[in-house]
């Protein structure tokens, strides 16, 4: 906790790294959202020609490390998450400071970077130390071995400031790629960090490169440079397709594009399931992290033959929310990033309560005065296509069904077109496992909330418009930042088969 208070008090800084070096320039500030007039830290953003001084020492770079053996690339990731536990008190502070983040989030963040650390690192070991012996005639041997593809750029959004950032650079690094990371604007400073820690741990300064600033001045600039070998995504939609454009509008190599956007979360509620249970993982999946969370729940629907006692519960539960400074134990859910997000949340809140029902709106009974805050909600609505897209942030929309028609429910999920996550809640298992089938989503949750994906346990990540997969933390990851190699030897042709000779007789 100390060390925790003593980050706190600091004033942090970010800055362009480029082949280890530090550039200087005008600055801007990072603010709190929980008080805006609080400075967290001062930005240097980067430049176009720093984006095209990285492309550079970056490029260079890659050949050598990706010739490093995986195993001693593992071990330089594992010093790093080592490292980011030693310092974790600085990486959570910075969490609360910058994103907002409740304590008990802070810890999960840290937790998620430290894992995807340790992840990729074995991975590296396994998949890319071990080339794999393919059958063949004999006379002829046959390995297939994995490598980095170039340069990978890597940008992230605020709301994983941490883990998501350091998920993503973690794979490329295992990977073999040399890495330009940008971080989101909101959540320059403690990227900027792990960078520092991650240099720290070993990984070269030309290797890593971090870029600070505008997403829309260093993503088209370094998109539409052919070095540019693949991108690795986590943010909206829309940034995505942008990206994708510019890809493809190069006269280069096919880059390759690892996406992770947005959803249109829902979770189905059979009259079978226990309303405390529902209540309590509809309360963590819709407003946990202020609902700022890709995986959070947007959309209930609720067996009508339950609704009312579950509704009944849902407001009783949500009377009890505390929302205020994320730095307090007692707090439940901090504020949301920042104004803009509040104002655009607080416009679909007047627009949506005003056509639909109001259930209950939490009081902001524990939040500074200039913080951007914003109550959590929950509508109820007639139809999933009064929404028109995501609503990022703590607001719940129900919507009533009869029994007659989950075919229906399920069909108007598939088609907004996203397939991130979905819950179910349901005390009859094969009723629960057929919702799950039917759904395109990348992630079902059923009897449980639907959010905190765990490395290696819940690989996490989207089919359709949420994203390309493979899925972050799980095992089929990497091959994405990679390129396949094989190799074919005609051992017959120094002599003869050796290994005929050493055959065991049957
Ligand atoms: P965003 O606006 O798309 O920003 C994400 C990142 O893209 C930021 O670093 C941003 O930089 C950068 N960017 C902006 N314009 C760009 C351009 N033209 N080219 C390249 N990069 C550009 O998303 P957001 O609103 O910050 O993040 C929330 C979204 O992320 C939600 O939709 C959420 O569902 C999604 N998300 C998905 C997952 C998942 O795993 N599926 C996980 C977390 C979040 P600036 O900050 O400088 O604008």
């Amino acid at each position: 906790a100390r060390a925790m208070q003593a980050a706190l008090e600091r004033e942090w800084t970010a800055v362009p790294v480029i082949g280890g070096e530090h550039i200087d320039g005008a600055t801007t500030p990072s603010i709190d959202p929980t008080d805006i007039r609080r400075v967290v830290g001062t930005v240097v953003p980067a430049t176009e020609s720093d984006v095209d001084r990285a492309l550079e020492v970056s490029t260079q770079a890659q050949p050598d490390w990706d010739r490093t053996p995986p195993a001693e690339r593992a071990e330089i990731l594992e010093r790093a998450a080592a490292l980011f536990e030693e310092r974790g008190a600085e990486l959570m502070a910075l969490a609360v400071r910058e994103a907002g983040k409740s304590i008990p989030d802070a810890v999960s963040e840290l937790r998620e970077a430290v894992d995807f650390l340790r992840y990729y690192a074995a991975g590296a070991r396994e998949q890319f130390g071990n080339p794999q012996r393919l059958p063949g005639p004999t006379g002829e041997s046959n390995t297939l071995s994995l490598h980095g593809r170039g340069v990978f750029l890597c940008i992230s959004p605020w709301n994983f400031p941490l883990a998501i950032f350091t998920g993503q650079i973690a794979a490329a690094l295992a990977a073999g790629n040399s890495v330009l990371a940008k971080p989101a604007e909101q959540t320059s400073l403690i990227a900027a960090h792990a960078v520092r820690l991650m240099h720290e741990a070993g990984v070269p300064g030309d290797v890593l490169n971090f870029l600070p600033g505008r997403g829309s001045l260093i993503g088209p600039r370094a998109t539409a440079d052919p070095r540019i070998a693949g991108v690795a995504f986590t943010g909206s939609t829309d940034t995505a397709w942008r990206i994708n454009r510019s890809l493809a509008a190069r006269d280069a190599q096919i880059a390759s594009l690892i996406a992770e956007t947005g959803g249109q979360n829902a979770m189905i509620v059979d009259s079978s399931a226990l309303p405390e249970q529902v209540v309590l993982d509809v309360v963590a999946s819709a407003f946990r992290s202020a609902g700022q969370r890709c995986s959070a729940l947007r959309v209930l629907f609720l067996q009508r033959d339950i609704a009312p006692r579950v509704l009944e519960l849902l407001a009783g539960y949500m009377d009890e929310l505390i929302v205020g400074d994320p730095a307090l134990m007692s707090t439940d859910i901090g504020p949301v990033i920042d104004m803009k997000s509040r104002e655009a949340l607080e416009a679909h809140a007047e627009a949506i309560a005003a056509r639909g029902k109001l259930i209950y709106r939490c009081r902001l009974n524990g939040a500074p005065g200039h913080g951007s805050f914003f109550a959590p909600m929950a509508v109820e609505i007639d139809a999933l296509d009064w929404l028109e897209g995501e609503v990022f942030g703590p607001v719940l929309h129900v919507i009533r069904y009869r029994a007659r028609d989950l075919d229906n429910v399920i069909e108007s999920i598939n088609a907004t077109g996203f397939g991130l996550t979905l819950g179910v809640q349901s005390r009859i298992d094969s009723g629960a496992r057929a919702i799950g089938r039917k759904a395109n989503v990348g992630n079902v949750y059923v009897n449980r909330n639907m959010i905190g994906a765990v490395v290696g346990v819940q690989p996490f990540g989207g089919c359709g418009l949420s994203g390309t997969g493979p899925k972050a933390g799980g095992p089929h990851y990497l091959h994405r930042f990679a390129t396949e190699r094989t190799l074919t030897i005609n051992t017959a042709a120094v002599g003869g088969n050796a290994t005929l000779l050493s055959l065991a007789p049957d």
